[in-house]
């Protein structure tokens, strides 16, 4: 049996991660997860709570940064797989609070690091590095803005140098070079991967995506930051999920390998694309209709693209220190490990929107609360 501790499961990866071991991948075998999640703003039990049964998946709610918890998960279970998704995750927070990210980001990795060193260090070689139990290895989940930003042409390697720009980025690059110098310091079976931007069911509604989608249901203004023009490539959660998965199993010690989607878009085109899904899905399923706001609907009950691209679309005072482009080259996991991304952004979208639909409960319950006070501190009481 493997046991896996999956910190901040109860976020958009993180819970895509653990549903996807235990009802795809591990459905038919014996695994266990441990969710430790300290619940902060991005995180919500109900996004988990139907997966915790006390046996298969079990929930902790408690901080990675909280070094006697953490001793205790590994000392009261022989963990196998550490896979480290929590984090502050979102760049305009890291603007407003850096210290926030550089605490939980980076402190919280490295105390994870040291207790799994604790637990799974068993002596000392020859030349004097230590020993470890078999089977082991931590996993770093990490993001491609670790590289800073591109122009035009070129793609992210592992190799490119790490030039991030933001706080939030900044505080992810020193978590991978702290998860790098365990490996190289005390040979301690570690990856890491980095991804690009996921997008897929149980998305936070301050990311791009979901914001975008929610607010086309509610008729409110789609911010788009400066011209629109930056380019992000978008990857499917569960495929993201897969590629984790395959690197915890099978990926060599020490190694950073690339995640990407070959699905490079411009923000504006995202928004385009998405209000014309909508209309698209609406226009065949007429009964998803009655979630909408009046306005957004024209004489013939359809979605009124012209009027939502006129009217609603709001560019906004440009992200300071925005990266103009990301985009992956994952080369070396293809080769590797054989993983490729098998959701075409054309219905991975539709997936994503038709999630939306059906979880409005869930919608309105994350964003509930402190995210109202947040969304108004952003883009004003609209
Ligand atoms: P998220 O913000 O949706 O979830 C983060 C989770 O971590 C939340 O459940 C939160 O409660 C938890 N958390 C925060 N601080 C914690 C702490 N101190 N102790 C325990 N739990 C804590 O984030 P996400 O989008 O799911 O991203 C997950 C990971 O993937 C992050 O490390 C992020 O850097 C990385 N990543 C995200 C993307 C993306 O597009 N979302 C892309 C590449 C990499």
């Amino acid at each position: 049996m493997k046991t896996y501790l999956v910190t901040g499961a109860a976020g958009f990866i993180g819970s895509n991660f653990v549903k996807y071991l235990l009802y795809r991948k591990y459905k038919d075998e014996d695994i266990k997860v441990i969710v430790l999640d300290a619940l902060t703003y991005a995180g919500n039990y109900g996004t988990i709570k139907d997966d915790v049964d006390g046996k298969r998946c079990v929930f902790v709610h408690g901080d990675i940064r909280d070094r006697e918890l953490v001793d205790s998960l590994f000392a009261d279970n022989d963990i196998d797989y550490v896979v480290n998704f929590a984090a502050e995750s979102h760049v305009d927070r890291s603007i407003e609070n850096p210290q926030l990210f550089l605490e939980t980001n980076i402190l919280g990795t490295q105390n994870l690091l040291d207790a799994a060193r604790r637990a799974w260090v068993t002596g000392k070689d020859a030349t004097g590095y230590p020993t470890w139990k078999e089977g082991k290895r931590f996993h770093q989940v990490s993001t491609d803005e670790v590289y800073g930003s591109l122009g035009a042409d070129g793609y992210f390697t592992e190799e490119t140098p790490l030039c991030p720009h933001s706080p939030y980025s900044a505080s992810k690059t020193s978590a991978d070079l702290i998860v790098k110098a365990y490996h190289d310091t005390y040979h301690m079976p570690v990856t890491i991967t980095r991804c690009s931007n996921n997008y897929g069911p149980y998305h936070f509604p301050e990311k791009l995506i979901p914001l975008i989608i929610n607010n086309i249901l509610e008729g409110k203004p789609l911010p788009v930051y400066g011209k629109g023009d930056n380019v992000r490539d978008w990857l499917y959660v569960e495929d993201h999920c897969k590629a984790i998965d395959l690197v915890v199993r099978e990926g060599r010690d020490g190694e950073v390998y690339n995640v990407g989607g070959h699905n490079e878009m411009k923000n504006i085109d995202i928004v385009k694309l998405t209000i014309k899904t909508i209309h698209d899905m609406m226009a065949e399923d007429k009964g998803l209709r009655k979630i909408l706001k009046k306005q957004v609907i024209d004489a013939n009950g359809d979605i009124d693209i012209r009027w939502i691209n006129d009217n609603l679309i709001t560019f906004v005072t440009d992200r300071l220190g925005h990266d103009q482009r990301y985009a992956i080259d994952p080369t070396k996991i293809k080769n590797e490990l054989g993983w490729l991304p098998e959701t075409m952004f054309a219905d991975g979208i539709v997936k994503t929107i038709r999630w939306n639909l059906e979880h409005q409960d869930w919608v309105n319950e994350v964003t509930s609360g402190e995210y109202t006070k947040y969304y108004e501190q952003m883009y004003g009481n609209r």
